[in-house]
Parts: C-alpha cells; sequence; structure tokens
C-alpha cells in the first residue's frame, strides 16, 4: 500500500508541474477506475493537452522515454522504486485498419479522449488536486452498477480493436462484475474474430486472467463468450467431458499461483506433454514459462504415491526449482477430484524434516570425477553419474571413495 502512494504521490507531482506550466492534465483511464472502487492500482496513467515534445521539455529527456511517441505517450522515469508514469496527450484514433490497431492518431478534447476509450468503467478522468472525477462516458454510473459496458456501439468498438472483446470479460471477471447484454451479445457474434490479434497479446490477457482470484469466472466467461475455443480449441472436446468441471474446480483451488502454475492446471487433462508443449508456443510464451508449464503436466502424478517413492525420486522431485508449484497443482488437483491429499502432506512433512544439504546433496562425484578417471563425456557417461546420484540420494553411497569406486564398475559393466 505504501508503494502504492507513493506511486500515486510521484503522478500528483507530474499532474501538477503539467498544470504549473499551463496543461490541462488529469489522471486517465484504469487507475481512475481503480481509485474510484478502492483497489490497488498497479499504474497511474496521466493524460495531459501538452503535446509529446512540450512534455519532455518539461521532465526533461534524460528523464523521459519517447517510447510511443508516434502515439502521444512520453514516459516519465520515476525513482527506481516507483517506477515509470505514461503520459499521453489527449488523442482520438484514427480509423482501424485491420481489427487491431488504428492508422494513426489525432490529438483532441479530454472529452474526444475518452470517447476512444473502450468500457465506460475505463474511460474516467480524474482530477488528483480538486479530487474531482470527469466522466463523458457515464462510467461512475457503470461502476456503481458493476457493469462492464462498451463505450458506443459495442459492435463498431469490438470491429475497431477485437482483443476489447477479451479485455470485456478480464474486466468483468476481476472485477466481479456483470457484462452488459449488449455488449456481450456483440462478443459473441464476433468472437471467432478474435484470431487476428497477435497471439502476444492474447496471452498477455491470459496471464493477467490466470492470476487472478476470479480466473475460474474469467475462464468460464470466456467459454460463454465463445473465445476460449478460439484461444485454446483444444480444450473443447474436455468441456464435453466431465474433465471439464475438475479443471474449472482444480482452477479455482489454486492460491496466488504464478502464470505457469495455472497454466498447468488448465492445460493438465491434454495430458500430453507435446499438446501443452504446442499451445504454448502459438501463444508465444518464453522459454522458461514454456519449460516450467509442460514441467508441470509432464509430472502431474509423479506425487500420488509419495510414501511409496524411492528416497532417489522423492528427492530428486522435491529438490526441483517447481517443486513447490508442482506441489500445489497436485494438491489442487486432487481435491478437485475428492482424493485425498496424503501424498502432499507426506511431501511437506518430509520438506519440513528433512535439511536441504540431504534433499539435494552436493554430489560425491562429478563429471570431471569420471574424466579424470579416463572415461569420456557420452550417453552412458551420463547414465553413469545418474545412477552414482540415484545410490547417493538412496543413501547406498555415503562416502566418495565407493562412489567412485562404484563409478568404476558401471563404467565397465
Ligand atoms: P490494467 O492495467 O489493470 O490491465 P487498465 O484499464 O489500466 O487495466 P491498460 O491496458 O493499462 O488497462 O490501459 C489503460 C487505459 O487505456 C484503459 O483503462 C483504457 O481506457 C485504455 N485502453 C487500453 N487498451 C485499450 C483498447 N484496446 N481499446 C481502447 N482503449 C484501451
Ligand atoms: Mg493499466
Amino acid at each position: 500500500m505504501a508503494v502504492v502512494s507513493a506511486q500515486r504521490d510521484f503522478a500528483v507531482q507530474i499532474v501538477n508541474r503539467l498544470r504549473e506550466a499551463g496543461h490541462t492534465a488529469l489522471f486517465a483511464g484504469g487507475c481512475v477506475r481503480d481509485l474510484l472502487l478502492g483497489r490497488e492500482s498497479n499504474d497511474f496513467d496521466v493524460a495531459t493537452t501538452a503535446r509529446p515534445n512540450e512534455v519532455r521539455e518539461l521532465f526533461g529527456h534524460r528523464r523521459t522515454l519517447a517510447v510511443g511517441a508516434s502515439f502521444g505517450v512520453i514516459v516519465v522515469i520515476g525513482p527506481p522504486e516507483l517506477g515509470h508514469v505514461e503520459v499521453a496527450t489527449f488523442r482520438t484514433d484514427l480509423d482501424y485498419v485491420d481489427g487491431r490497431r488504428p492508422e494513426g492518431i489525432a490529438f483532441c478534447s479530454p472529452e474526444e479522449d475518452a470517447l476512444r476509450r473502450d468500457f465506460t468503467i475505463n474511460g474516467m478522468f480524474f482530477d488528483p488536486i480538486d479530487e474531482r472525477v470527469i466522466d463523458y462516458v457515464g462510467g461512475e454510473e457503470d461502476l456503481k452498477g458493476r457493469l462492464v459496458r462498451a463505450i458506443g456501439d459495442p459492435h463498431d468498438r469490438m470491429r475497431e480493436d477485437k482483443l476489447r472483446m477479451l479485455r470485456a470479460v478480464r474486466f468483468t471477471a476481476i472485477l466481479d462484475f456483470s457484462l452488459d447484454p449488449i455488449t456481450a451479445d456483440a462478443i459473441r457474434q464476433m468472437s471467432s474474430e478474435l484470431v487476428v490479434v497477435s497471439a502476444e497479446r492474447i496471452a498477455q490477457e491470459l496471464k493477467k486472467m490466470l492470476v487472478d482470484r476470479n480466473r475460474r469466472r474469467a475462464v468460464e466467461l470466456s467459454e460463454d463468450m465463445l473465445l476460449l475455443r478460439i484461444i485454446l480449441p483444444e480444450l473443447n472436446e474436455l468441456q464435453k467431458q466431465s474433465d471439464w468441471s475438475t479443471t474449472l474446480r482444480r482452477l479455482e483451488l489454486l492460491e496466488r499461483p504464478s502464470f505457469e502454475l495455472a497454466m498447468a492446471a488448465l492445460l493438465q487433462s491434454l495430458d500430453s506433454k507435446s499438446a501443452v508443449n504446442k499451445i504454448c508456443r502459438r501463444l508465444k510464451l518464453s522459454n522458461d514459462e514454456i519449460e516450467r508449464i509442460c514441467w508441470l503436466v509432464e509430472h502431474q502424478r509423479d506425487l500420488d504415491d509419495a510414501s511409496q517413492l524411492s528416497l532417489a525420486l522423492l528427492k530428486r522431485l522435491l529438490a526441483h526449482p517447481f517443486r513447490s508449484d508442482l506441489l500445489q497443482f497436485v494438491e489442487a488437483d486432487r481435491t478437485a477430484k475428492e482424493l485425498g491429499i496424503e501424498p502432499i502432506a507426506f511431501c511437506r512433512e518430509f520438506l519440513r524434516s528433512t535439511p536441504m544439504d540431504q534433499i539435494d546433496p552436493l554430489p560425491l562425484v562429478t563429471g570431471d570425477d569420471l574424466v579424470a578417471m579416463g572415461l569420456r563425456p557420452g550417453p552412458k557417461f551420463k547414465q553413469v553419474l545418474d545412477t552414482i546420484r540415484d545410490a547417493q540420494l538412496n543413501l547406498e553411497l555415503t562416502n566418495r571413495e565407493d562412489a567412485l569406486e562404484r563409478a568404476r564398475i558401471e563404467w565397465n559393466a
């Protein structure tokens, strides 16, 4: 909370500064919505009559970035702990050509700027000095009525930028609002056109939805709006099966999951690492994200009989960097299926009562040792190292001499 109010103070300073220079400057968009809802805002955007070059002159070239200058957006760099504030000149979008982005922009009045925004609750301004809301689009009323409603004609607005369909779902779910029926109809009618939107933008929305507390509602609403079948057609078959209610339940049970964990929970029932991998690549997720999601899906069953596993296997799993995700994943899955969570309790107790240097001890023998023994790296080399490691984790080998001796025997076997 303290950081947020410091961020806000920094944004207020920017507003003051612009105003002293004779410009109009207001908080705009999502941060106004969040302020009015008493929610923590992740960023404070400022909208102003000042032109981008004027903003840069005022705050200095070294303290600003012209990343979005063609959209009239200048980033003002704050102290490291506060991040950046985007200062955007009031603008209107020129015609949308391809259902994704406008041909260009034109500077305009605050009112026209409000009208280019997506939803009424996202279309308000706030004057942080007079503490006054400036609302040209009926956003305050919709906020009170807890309604997500497109500004203007929903069909036109969704047609301009198809991503708005998914944003409507996200805001409705995350805020626990309802979706205006006319906006919903427009989305259902146009859902198949989401395909023109880039994978990156879709993935970004998906991430925000899946890490949120209301992720289940977001997925259900995406399904209801016929968008889920566009983003993840692989789930279509699943939705006809009882697996689907398990999936929804599993998603719901996760507590503050990473995106990767939530994604793994969503895709788990596909049960095939290669199918999951393919989806992640299509969404252009990062290699790290893909690795984590696939690892979780691949190892989803590994802890089912945790207490029966060899020490080596158990330790390998519990020493793994993704172990806490795996534990939560399996716990949510088993709970969703009304299976007991004894295996998870067993693992947690094992982790609690076993020092890390026993779960993941320094190796008794390394690759360098094998090379020094005159062995050559290759498939067998790795196999020998793995065998020695397993024996060490199983407490069958406890000192280096025995381990080296065993390596020699394995190599010659
Ligand atoms: P959050 O930051 O929590 O995702 P937000 O409302 O701040 O929510 P941003 O993507 O940061 O969303 O955008 C800031 C504001 O810009 C929005 O509140 C909205 O007014 C406008 N906006 C963003 N994306 C679009 C879009 N695709 N179409 C129309 N207006 C948009
Ligand atoms: Mg924002």
